[in-house]
């Protein structure tokens, strides 16, 4: 295995690399690690003079809030930002997708960063993200990583379930090795492959694991069942992008021999909230303002909400009062690791599962979600896995879908999945949301997989597969 040294990987190939990209993440770093030692007062007017400055900016360069703020009666260089932004409506994907030109900031510095989301909930958005926003983020997350040990350069093991038609090149992989960065895909784990993972895992000796939740587990518990342990542990696992249970995060410290830290945020936000060493989620205030909703009017702290964002960093295509689809509540009482940050509790977030195929093998949800969700003329869709062999989609379209949509689609599956998987793509006029009010767009039916004689996939219990 090729190693490079990590005082190179820090000093030289990751200062380089970032300075090639545009991005001042390095002092990002620094600059967000010295906001978070600051006092509660200065953290609050810091958060306060960045959402003035956000309103100030959207209505001087973007149309659609300009437009917003005057009929809202809003007024930036006035009025106390808080008070201003209660005024103002909640953003839903819906008006985001109707009015992207009006709040897009083409001039930004950099250029605009085309983005693609859709989370678990399959109603796709296509945004703009900058390189202040990508530095910002990265350097919040160097600098949480560094307050647990992890220098940049230090060697990261990632979990990613990529897209189908993205394969890692080979150019990724020789930066992967500069940066010490490895990425194990998640996309499909078919038997075998989460041994090969492990095996990895002891060679590489990472210091910081980052990955889906579900899928670190997922490794954890098959760490467990075959009594292997890390003879260097990392200093910490990061788990994001779907909610884990009480149990998983525990099988997966217990395997790893390392705290287990969840990551909340979104790609159209960023990072919006890091659990402590205490198990409380901060709300990272200088980059994020979160507020918690019910019929539209704020909640007092400890009651449960709709979790409302406005990212501070960005400015390509800024989100004010953006809705992620989530509940949550704010925690009244300070935390014991002393931060004077909020406390975010989550009520519910994405939660994703694995899908079965044939011949046992176990896929990422994000993987199955990946050809639909690349296609502009797809403005929502869901996945169903009838049987272990037949998906089936349903898809809302605009004017520029067509039938070759739908061939490329079932084309994309077959060729990883193989020919016997039966793929059906309806087009349908709307996708209703689940009794509890969220939008998932991946089912998967259970007992049909049992039926067809496949290994069984009980919840919580996945590595049963094999
Ligand atoms: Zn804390």
């Amino acid at each position: 295995m090729i190693r490079t040294p990590e005082w190179f990987a820090r000093c030289v190939a990751f200062p380089l690399y970032e300075r090639a990209r545009g991005r001042a993440t390095l002092r990002e770093m620094r600059r967000c690690a010295a906001e978070l030692r600051l006092r509660p007062d200065a953290l609050a007017n810091l958060a306060r003079e960045r959402l003035r400055q956000l309103l100030t900016f959207a209505a001087r360069e973007l149309p659609y809030y300009r437009a917003l703020f005057a009929a809202s009666d809003v007024r930036p260089e006035h009025d106390d930002p808080y008070t201003a932004l209660q005024r103002l409506p909640v953003l839903d994907k819906a008006t985001v997708r109707a009015h992207a030109r009006d709040m897009t900031w083409a001039a930004v510095p950099g250029g605009l960063q085309p983005a693609v989301t859709g989370g678990t909930s399959g109603d796709t958005l296509h945004f703009f993200l900058d390189r202040r926003h990508s530095a910002r983020n990265m350097g919040a997350r160097l600098a949480l990583q560094q307050g647990l040990g992890v220098r940049p350069g230090d060697r990261r093991l990632f979990l990613w379930g990529s897209p189908i038609e993205v394969r890692r090149s080979r150019w990724r992989l020789v930066r992967d090795v500069l940066l010490n960065e490895r990425v194990l895909d998640v996309f499909d784990l078919p038997p075998g492959r989460l041994d090969a993972y492990l095996d990895f895992l002891r060679r590489y000796r990472p210091r910081l694991i980052f990955g889906y939740g579900s899928a670190l587990a997922l490794l954890a518990r098959r760490a467990l069942r075959r009594g292997l342990t890390l003879l260097s542990p990392p200093r910490a696992v990061i788990l994001t992008s779907d909610a884990t249970t009480a149990d998983e995060r525990a099988a997966v410290r217990a395997a790893f021999g390392a705290p287990a830290l969840n990551e909340y945020g979104s790609r159209e936000l960023g990072i919006i909230a890091h659990e402590c060493q205490q198990g409380r989620l901060h709300v990272l205030t200088p980059l994020v303002h979160v507020e918690i909703l019910q019929d539209g009017r704020p909640v007092p702290p400890g009651e449960q909400g709709q979790i409302i964002c406005t990212n501070l960093a960005g400015r390509a295509q800024p989100l004010i009062r953006y809705a992620p689809g989530d509940i949550g509540r704010f925690v009244p009482e300070p935390c014991a690791c002393g931060s004077a940050l909020p406390v975010l509790r989550l009520e519910s977030a994405r939660v994703n599962t694995f899908g079965v195929l044939v011949g046992g093998q176990l896929c990422s949800d994000h993987a199955l979600m990946g050809p639909p969700r690349v296609e502009p003329s797809i403005v929502e869709f869901k996945v169903f896995q009838r049987a272990v062999d037949r998906l089936e989609l349903s898809v809302v379209v605009d004017d520029q879908y067509t039938v070759d949509v739908a061939e490329r689609l079932k084309r994309k599956y077959r060729a990883f999945f193989g020919p016997r998987v039966q793929v059906d793509v309806r087009v349908v006029d709307r996708i209703p949301p689940d009794p509890s009010g969220k939008r998932r767009c991946f089912v998967c039916n259970v007992q049909t997989a049992e039926a067809h004689g496949h290994p069984r996939l009980a919840p919580g219990e996945l590595t049963s597969a094999h």
